[in-house]
């Protein structure tokens, strides 16, 4: 999957205003297949950083990315938040009996709770932000023993994969296969 060669397959340094100059191009030059992971960074940052960088895209191409950007924000968080649920509401057992994982779960469902909206204009992480930016961290956090860390973080990861695979839907775009497809076809793109 390509987020798990995200970091691996960087090419280019980081750049003040990336965002705004990657999502130009895609437009410009018509290349759909970017549009994904841009969007899904755009998501990520800061919502006042974003908009500055729809903004200038606008104005660059002319184009509405902003109804694309936003229902698709919203379908993120949606599958996020499911990713969540499904392992708040899973019902597991500790392989050396060291967990108690009822308790251990109850806690989990109250810290959700607590931390399930985010500040004003969708601005501080709420507790699916953080466990989707840190899976690794999500079982160490609830106190649970290595062998449940690790069923934890598996969970996630299976939650993302699924997100992933309907990333371009989310945004209005044609899925992956037909993302692909329309890249390899174009002529005007170095293979
Ligand atoms: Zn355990």
């Amino acid at each position: 999957m390509a987020w798990d060669r995200r970091n691996d397959s960087r090419l280019i340094p980081s750049f003040e205003g990336e965002l705004a100059a990657y999502l130009t191009l895609a437009f410009e030059c018509d290349i759909k297949i970017i549009l994904p992971a841009l969007y899904y960074s755009a998501c990520k940052a800061p919502l006042v950083d974003t908009l500055t960088a729809l903004n200038s895209v606008h104005r660059a191409t002319n184009k509405d990315i902003y109804t694309s950007f936003f229902l698709g924000r919203d379908r993120l968080r949606h599958a996020e938040s499911q990713c969540s649920l499904s392992f708040l509401f899973c019902r597991f057992y500790c392989p050396g009996s060291q967990c108690d994982v009822e308790e251990r779960m109850r806690s989990a469902r109250s810290e959700a709770l607590q931390r399930s909206t985010a500040r004003g204009s969708g601005e501080g992480e709420t507790y699916v932000d953080w466990c989707v930016a840190r899976t690794n961290l999500i079982g160490a956090h609830h106190e649970f023993c290595p062998a449940c860390c690790k069923f934890i973080e598996g969970t996630f990861e299976d939650g993302r994969k699924v997100v992933w695979r309907e990333l371009p839907e989310f945004f209005g775009l044609p899925g992956w296969e037909a993302l692909k497809k329309e890249a390899l076809d174009d002529p005007s793109i170095v293979k």
